[in-house]
């Protein structure tokens, strides 16, 4: 965002642009015309084209070009995100874009052949268990999609219509039907991020529809017992302090992370859809519509943020509070045949600052 609050650090909502390298079709294809955005890196700019002569300039908390490793991309992306979740905050990082543009190579790339390779969540888990103690604290993990409106468990794809559950008191949303499964080590959660994706494969094939068609969403809910003189960000001893200087009971620090690799953004054409696919489409722009009317409300510090109006919305409630941060990155391809949509993918990320 771009009003900077007293710690510096800018907005609510930080939004980074992140461009994948052209593909083997499109080195050919388009090898006669230029990409349709030019960046600026070092000025956190980016030019989009507009015709032969002229180009459009916006702004980016973050500019990540054809050249970002992945490890770059999780430190400015993701990195602050994990760490005010283990200072006992609710975090969310999303990736918008357009079908084939690296949403799931920016979040979800599991990077065996290569640790090099590896998305934002397999880096995030890695920073959250060398802070965690197994002894103590928990770490839990839930893995979803949520598809026309319905809420289906990646990790029991049997359990495919779960309720949220918001406490009226807190604010705070839980699905209890969820599979909760604790994470001891990195290659468990490798392992349950492949059979999470391979049970999404099978779900989506009996729906007959594409996995760009729905979001997939990490939870993770860290516990954290902190010891020591630092009782600020207690979440729930707040009011003990008195009692804190002579029992000493460890503070538990509850923070949980969600990661949401949104569905396509891409415009269906409605004219030439019909049953199935039509129907799919408005769920989807319904709810992204959704997503940016709070990210829009949180951008501008409003006071209302209209969380009702879908369920990825509703699910995303706790992590839009007053202590909670957002990390978007938007992703696009460098094709001058998907300007428009390239245009509209830009125009969602800054609406988000
Ligand atoms: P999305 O999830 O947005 O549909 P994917 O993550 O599946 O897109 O990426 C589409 C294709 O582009 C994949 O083959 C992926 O490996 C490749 N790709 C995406 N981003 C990058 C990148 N930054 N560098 C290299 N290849 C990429
Ligand atoms: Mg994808």
């Amino acid at each position: 965002g771009s009003a900077k609050d007293d710690t510096g650090v800018s907005g609510r909502v930080r939004v980074a642009v992140r461009l994948r390298p052209r593909n083997a079709e499109e080195l050919v294809a388009d090898a006669d015309f230029a990409d349709c955005v030019e960046l600026q890196p070092e000025m956190k700019r980016l030019k989009l084209r507009r015709n032969n002569w002229d180009t459009d300039t916006y702004e980016f908390d973050e500019v990540l070009t054809e050249f970002s490793s992945q490890k770059r991309v999780y430190e400015v992306v993701a990195k602050p995100v994990v760490e005010s979740v283990l200072d006992g905050y609710n975090g969310t990082i999303m990736a918008y874009g357009q079908t084939g543009t690296g949403k799931t190579y920016t979040l979800g790339r599991l990077g065996e052949e290569d640790t090099a390779y590896r998305g934002i969540m397999v880096r995030a888990m890695e920073d959250i268990l060398s802070e965690v103690s197994l002894e103590t604290d928990s770490l839990c993990v839930s893995y979803l999609q949520l598809y026309m409106e319905t809420i289906q468990d990646l990790l029991d794809p049997a359990n495919d219509n779960i309720a949220i559950m918001e406490d009226p008191k807190t604010g705070d949303v839980s699905l209890p039907g969820a599979t909760l499964v604790e994470v001891r080590d990195q290659e468990s959660f490798v392992e349950l991020l492949r059979l999470g994706e391979a049970h999404r494969f099978a779900a989506n094939t009996k729906l007959n529809t594409e996995s760009s068609r729905s979001h997939a969403i990490l939870m993770v809910n860290v516990r954290r017992s902190v010891k020591g003189k630092d009782h600020a960000l207690s979440s729930e001893h707040g009011n003990t302090s008195n009692m804190l200087k002579t029992l000493k009971p460890p503070i538990v620090r509850k923070g949980k992370l969600v990661v949401v690799d949104l569905a396509g953004s891409e415009r269906i054409d409605k004219s030439g859809s019909e049953g199935h696919t039509l129907e799919e489409a408005k769920s989807i722009n319904l709810s992204l519509s959704a997503l940016g009317k709070c990210i829009n409300a949180l951008a501008e510090n409003s006071a209302h943020v209209p969380v009702r109006d879908s369920k990825l919305t509703r699910l995303l409630r706790d992590s839009f509070g007053g202590t909670a941060r957002t990390s978007l990155v938007v992703t696009i391809g460098p094709s001058p045949r998907h300007r428009g949509e390239t245009a509209s993918t830009i125009m969602f990320g800054q609406r988000a600052m």
